[in-house]
């Protein structure tokens, strides 16, 4: 009896069809469209040169250190762009995939998964929030716990789009810690944000201001499965 490509399944980007064991369900040809990042200044989130230091100084981050993916371009932006606004959900498990390996090669061991939470709005319009999605698989795929302790007071405008000052202004006061998390016993140390875009680090900031001054005695570092800051 004839098997029917049993161990074949689809890319996750082009749908061609591919062998089960291709690396994040992709095709050789999308795999070798994206530039995963290993090594990343933990400042700043950018690429690191090995001939260069990274000029980051002047930025003023709160976080303790940020881990990057891959580059947020081309055909990233365009996989990215379906997991956010054409409910292809799915992906998400692949990508979380992605930031295993990245938490394996810089050795990162958080107590705890935090997501960049949406605003109620923007789950109300899209149902799902896709740095949960991610932080989800990732705790699965690790075995470790995700909690949202932070909810977000207000839609914030595409920070992306405001210059360094605005952007601080905007994002200032735009979370609060959730009062079923306000007197539970906390005993995490280590806690890892979790999120899909890294564009400025300002809404990292903001969480970990929020989270710190809630906690003291916590590392707050985060895992970004993508960056267009390099
Ligand atoms: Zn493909
Ligand atoms: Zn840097």
């Amino acid at each position: 009896m004839e098997i029917l490509f049993p161990s074949n399944i689809k890319c996750i980007s082009c749908k061609e069809p591919i062998p089960k064991s291709n690396p994040y369900s992709l095709c050789k040809s999308c795999f070798h469209k994206i530039e995963f990042i290993n090594d990343n200044c933990t400042r700043c989130g950018r690429k690191i040169d090995s001939h260069f230091d990274c000029l980051c100084e002047e930025d003023d981050h709160i976080f303790d250190s940020i881990y990057v993916c891959t580059r947020y371009e081309g055909l990233m932006e365009n996989m990215i762009w379906k997991l956010k606004y054409q409910s292809s959900t799915y992906i998400a498990k692949h990508f979380a995939k992605i930031m295993s390996h990245k938490m394996d090669y810089e050795g990162l061991n958080p107590d705890i998964l935090i997501p960049v939470p949406s605003s109620a709005s923007r789950m109300k319009k899209r149902g799902y929030n896709q740095s949960k999605l991610l932080a989800q698989f990732l705790g699965k795929e690790r075995n470790i716990e995700v909690i949202e302790p932070l909810r977000r007071k207000k839609d914030t405008k595409p920070l992306s789009s405001l210059g360094v000052i605005e952007r601080r202004l905007e994002i200032k006061e735009a979370f609060f810690i959730d009062s079923k998390y306000e007197n539970q016993d906390f005993k995490y140390k280590n806690i890892l944000i979790i999120d899909d875009i890294l564009t400025t680090g300002t809404t990292i900031d903001e969480m970990t201001r929020i989270l710190k001054e809630w906690k003291k005695d916590i590392n707050v570092s985060a895992l970004v499965l993508s960056s267009g800051r390099i």
